[in-house]
Formats: C-alpha cells, sequence, structure tokens
C-alpha cells in the first residue's frame, strides 16, 4: 500500500531548493514515486497521512558518531578529549573496563535520540560493530557502521582483525540499510603502511568508505613530515588513499595547500562543531574547503560532547564558522541544512539515493511541528534559518526510514526509551564499579 504523506510545507532539498506550500510525498515500498505541490490525488489503496500543520523535510545525515559512548557521558567533564592525555587517561581508561556487552545495552540509547531529534542516517565509528550493527537493524535507522581496525604492530592482530572486517563488510553487503565501512582509528600514527594497504583494498573490493578522525591537531602531518618529509595529504594521494571515499571527522589543521591537492577527490571532512568547542579546540576551516570546492557534512561525534541533537549542530556550526572567519556571510542557515542533508548524502556516497525528497530517492524523510515555539511569524520567513537558528531538534514530531515510520506523533515506535534508558544506568554504574569507584 501507498503511503500519501501531505504537509503543510514541503522542503525538498532537491537541486533548485524548491518549497511546496502545501505539498506531498508519495512513498510506495521503501522508495519516493512523487513529490508534488498541492492537493495530492489519493488512489483506492493509498493510505492518506495528514501532517496539516507540519513542515516535511530530508531527513538528517550524522556524519559522525560514536554511539556506544553514551555510557560516559558526563564522565568526562573538564577533559578535552581532542588532546592525548584525554584520549589516553580518560576515554582509553573507560574502553579498557568496557565491553561488547556495555556497547550493546549503550548504543539503542543513542539511536532512540537521533531518531527523537531527525537524524535518519548515521556513520558510526567505533569497536564492536556487530553489536552496534545489531542494535541498528533493530532500531530501524540507516547505518554506515564501520569496522574498527587496530593492529599496533602486531601481525597476528593485523591477520585477525582484516578477516574479522572482511566478514563484517561481506554481512552488510545483504542488509536492506546498513552499510559497513572501514574505520582506521587515523592513518600513520596508529595504523603501518602495510594494513593501510590492506584496508584500502578491502574497501575498494567491497565499494565502500573508510571513516577515520583526521587533522585534530595536525598529529598525522607531524608524523608524515618527521617520517617521510611529505605532508599526511600528500602521503595519502601517493598511496591511492584518496581515490576511495573518506569521512574525515574534524580535519581541523588542513592547509589551503593540502586542500588543493584534497579536492576532485571523494574526500569529505566532517565538521562537529560542539565537540570541537567543548574539547578547546578551533574550529574547522569550513569556509576555505567550500571555497576550494570540497564537500563538507556535519556530526554530533560522541555524547560525551554533545547531544544527537543536529539541529543544534547546525546552529553551533553557522555561528562558530561565522565567529572563525569574523564574517556574518561565511555561511548560510541554507548551507548548513545542506551539510546535514544532501552533503551528507554525497559524503557517504548516496547522493542519488538520499539527501532530498525527490522521485526514486529512498524514503527517508522527517516532519516538524509548526506551532512549536521559533516559527513565527510565520509569513515571510527563510525556513532555513529558523531550522538552524530557532527550532530544535524535539520539534521532530516523526520519522521515516526506508518507507517505515520509526516515530510517530513524537512517540518511538521500535525503541522502548524507558528500557533503553534503564540499560545504559546499569551498564555506567557495571563500569563504575569495575573501575571500583
Ligand atoms: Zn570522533
Amino acid at each position: 500500500m501507498r503511503k500519501v504523506i501531505k504537509a503543510s510545507v514541503v522542503l525538498t532539498m532537491n537541486k533548485a531548493a524548491e518549497i511546496y506550500k502545501p505539498g506531498y510525498v508519495v512513498v510506495d515500498g521503501n522508495r519516493i514515486v512523487e513529490v508534488g505541490k498541492g492537493e495530492p490525488k489519493l488512489g483506492p489503496d493509498d493510505e492518506l497521512v495528514d501532517f496539516t500543520g507540519k513542515l516535511l523535510m530530508p531527513g538528517l545525515i550524522n556524519a559522525h558518531a560514536h554511539t556506544p559512548m553514551v555510557l560516559t557521558r558526563g564522565m568526562c567533564e573538564g577533559v578535552s578529549l581532542f588532546t592525548m592525555d584525554g584520549f589516553l587517561n580518560t576515554l582509553r581508561r573507560f574502553e579498557k573496563y568496557a565491553d561488547s556487552d556495555m556497547a550493546a545495552m549503550t548504543s539503542p540509547c543513542n539511536l532512540a535520540e537521533m531518531i527523537r531529534m531527525g537524524t535518519t542516517c548515521f556513520a558510526d565509528q567505533y569497536f564492536y560493530a556487530d553489536r552496534i550493527f545489531k542494535a541498528t537493524d533493530e532500531a530501524g535507522l540507516r547505518g554506515l557502521i564501520c569496522y574498527g581496525i587496530v593492529e599496533l604492530g602486531d601481525e597476528e592482530a593485523r591477520k585477525r582483525e582484516t578477516a574479522r572486517c572482511e566478514a563484517f563488510l561481506e554481512m552488510c553487503q545483504r542488509h536492506p540499510f546498513i552499510r559497513g565501512w572501514v574505520g582506521p582509528h587515523a592513518f600513520f600514527v596508529d595504523n603501518s603502511l602495510d594494513l593501510i594497504e590492506i584496508e584500502k583494498n578491502l574497501a575498494k573490493k567491497y565499494n565502500t568508505g573508510f571513516h577515520i578522525h583526521f587533522a585534530t591537531s595536525n598529529e598525522e602531518n607531524d608524523y608524515c613530515m618527521a617520517h617521510y618529509n611529505k605532508s599526511a595529504v600528500t602521503m595519502m594521494k601517493e598511496l591511492g588513499i584518496l581515490e576511495v571515499p573518506i569521512l574525515a571527522a574534524h580535519a581541523i589543521t588542513v592547509s589551503e595547500e593540502d586542500m588543493e591537492t584534497m579536492k576532485g577527490f571523494p574526500f569529505t571532512p566532517v565538521m562537529a562543531p560542539t565537540s570541537s568547542m567543548k574539547s578547546g579546540f578551533p574550529a574547522a576551516p569550513v569556509k576555505a574547503y567550500r571555497d576550494h570546492g570540497i564537500n563538507v557534512a556535519l556530526g554530533t561525534d560522541n555524547l560525551c560532547s554533545s547531544s544527537a541533537d543536529m539541529f543544534g549542530e547546525m546552529a553551533t556550526g553557522a555561528k562558530l564558522v561565522i565567529h572563525r572567519e569574523h564574517d556574518v556571510k561565511a555561511i548560510t542557515a541554507f548551507d548548513m541544512v545542506k551539510m546535514a542533508t544532501i552533503d551528507g548524502a554525497k559524503a557517504i556516497m548516496m547522493e542519488d539515493q538520499l539527501g532530498s525528497l525527490e522521485n526514486g530517492k529512498l524514503a527517508d524523510m522527517i516532519a516538524l511541528d509548526l506551532s512549536d515555539p521559533g516559527w513565527v511569524p510565520f509569513c515571510g520567513q527563510d525556513y532555513y534559518t529558523q531550522l538552524v537558528y530557532w527550532v530544535s531538534g524535539m520539534s521532530v514530531t516523526d520519522s521515516m526510514v526506508n518507507g517505515r515510520f520509526l516515530m510517530r506523533d513524537r512517540k518511538l515506535l521500535t525503541i522502548d526509551y524507558g528500557k533503553v534508558a534503564s540499560d545504559v544506568e546499569k551498564a555506567t554504574a557495571e563500569l563504575k564499579r569495575r573501575m571500583g569507584e
């Protein structure tokens, strides 16, 4: 049965950035088969979904997350997670006591908060890919889950982990809405050249990409200059890594010269504005990337550093770019909505499938209540400005992924938030017990 969704406002994010007031979207199975303005015509077997009083738009794409890390939300205060000290003495210390069962108990909570606040697709970067896969499958969210490989110079570990990574990528190929990616924690610094070659070949074989942290504080560059007398980006080009799509979280310390090298390759810096600010680090040079024609996406990073609210990240990201450049025209609200939708889709190689409401695309969309605070005056306003600066993810009322509703009228349909919140409490209490606190 087709679902015919009519709404007071349909924000398409198509190439012409068309907005229909009112408009409708017709969904057949997991695909959008029609988008139009005015009132829809209903067939005898069509189901009408009436979103009068709501704005319908593409679901948001969170291009950098670590879903199990809700385990330690609130436990990393006063620590910069971008420094080696914060990374080794805080995160790694927690992770030494954590295990895959804890990841299974905590991921669903982050997924629930994503659905609640308008994210329909996310790219995850963590250990325990199989447990995150299962949680994502049950939640019904579209996920790009990367298999993180850690070798630390151990040849046996390299063989074992690359075999497991390949099995994971193989399994993801058969899933209707989850894709597997390859997740080196960081090139060069903790991945040897041998492993990088294996990872590159795996990504190419499975037509997937890399999800990495990159140029947070120039560590790869310092390493490559010291060892090869070349910048990290030059090394990546010479090793053929840039030919593989890359989601590069943070990408703060990239020079304009390196931007010239990387433009034209499927390399997407992912800005995580709240995470950068909370860790005391500068904003990514988003304006310079965009001026070089490099695609930029948006992510929340971990829930120790930010909330799951991508609307909040759009607002913070816009203000941070403007603040960095001392230029109110450095980025527009429309640019920020693009970063969270169609540019995110481009980053994950799904531009032809996601990121806008258009015929033939996958049916991932969200609705927001136009009577919520932040929408008045309704006449003459720019919807993008309102979405970025005045509305939060809590205004999202409905969420659809792959043609299936995951939330209706603010009620989660695939996750029991009470249960998953209780699971996080239990997992965190157990973690603290193991740490002797
Ligand atoms: Zn991260």
